[in-house]
């Protein structure tokens, strides 16, 4: 069993559409693909339709933006019903404050660079959840940056005075919604370098009492040690453990199938859900 459960679409910031994605899925020889774009399921259809006619299962599966302590942390969710009230209402909100932050973010950014809204409105497809990866792409295109890379390392970094945040959840409200949705809730790269609070052995306990069901172990943001701590608070929980590429098309290094979740944790999801 060949599954990557943890990819995004022109939903979201990936480059390539839902239907694109599952067709590079199965030249990659995947038996499975959850699509999780952010705050959004609607690239779901498109990728199952696909999944149907290439003979590849797609799950339908979200990435939650939250937060803890003014911090960014990202939940995903499988298998859930996206029209259930309070995960529907977290996603509503995030995408509505998403844009008046993306919206702000240019304003700043016009004073130095040479940007405008209209530029980065061109990035994103309609009712796509818009993210800082959006901005990166017009600033791109301006040739004021050589890459998305560049542009997060500096101007679009979170400790950059071009940055405004925007709402998301708290972490364990993202669970609870979750699971009330119906779906497996798993954290994450929870212990990924490049944010500013990474999951403790606290912060575990208290998702476990929410009702988190597992922990995203094999993704290429987590060093052995930070491998060596999640396996040890899930043996210690029985949590679900998974890998996933969070592929972005070519809007960042990770490759599809670079990661991939043992097929005995694919069926503990899949007897999760409900
Ligand atoms: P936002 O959710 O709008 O705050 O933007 C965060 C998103 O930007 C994450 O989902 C990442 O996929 C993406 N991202 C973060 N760092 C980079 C990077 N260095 N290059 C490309 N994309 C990035
Ligand atoms: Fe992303
Ligand atoms: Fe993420
Ligand atoms: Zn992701």
């Amino acid at each position: 069993m060949r599954a990557d459960l943890h990819t995004h679409s022109t939903r979201s910031d990936g480059t390539d559409a839902p239907a694109d994605v599952v067709a590079q899925a199965a030249a990659a020889g995947l038996d499975l693909l959850a699509l999780t774009d952010h705050d959004t399921a609607s690239g779901w259809p498109e990728a199952i339709a696909a999944g149907t006619a290439l003979g590849v299962e797609v799950w339908p599966g979200i990435e939650v933006s939250t937060r803890r302590d003014g911090h960014s942390l990202h939940m995903l969710g499988y298998l859930l019903d996206p029209t259930a009230e309070s995960i529907a209402e977290q996603m509503h909100r995030s995408r509505v404050s998403r844009q008046t932050r993306a919206e702000r973010m240019v304003e700043r950014l016009a004073v130095d660079y040479d940007i405008d809204w209209a530029q980065v409105a061109a990035q994103v497809e309609s009712g796509a959840t818009i993210g800082r990866p959006h901005i990166a792409d017009a600033l791109v295109a301006n040739r004021q940056f050589p890459d998305r890379d560049a542009a997060f390392a500096t101007v679009l970094n979170v400790r950059s005075p071009y940055h405004v945040g925007h709402y998301a959840p708290d972490i364990a409200d993202a669970v609870r919604a979750i699971r009330a949705a119906g779906g497996v809730a798993v954290l994450a790269h929870g212990r990924a370098p490049r944010q500013r609070l990474r999951a403790d052995r606290e912060l575990v306990e208290e998702l476990v009492e929410a009702g988190l069901n597992g922990l995203e172990i094999d993704h290429r943001d987590h060093d052995e040690q930070s491998r060596r701590l999640l396996r040890s608070w899930a043996d210690q929980h029985d949590l679900i453990v998974t890998g996933g590429s969070d592929f972005h098309g070519t809007g960042k290094q990770n490759r599809l199938a670079e990661n991939l979740t043992r097929g005995d944790q694919v069926e503990r999801i899949r007897a999760a859900a409900r």
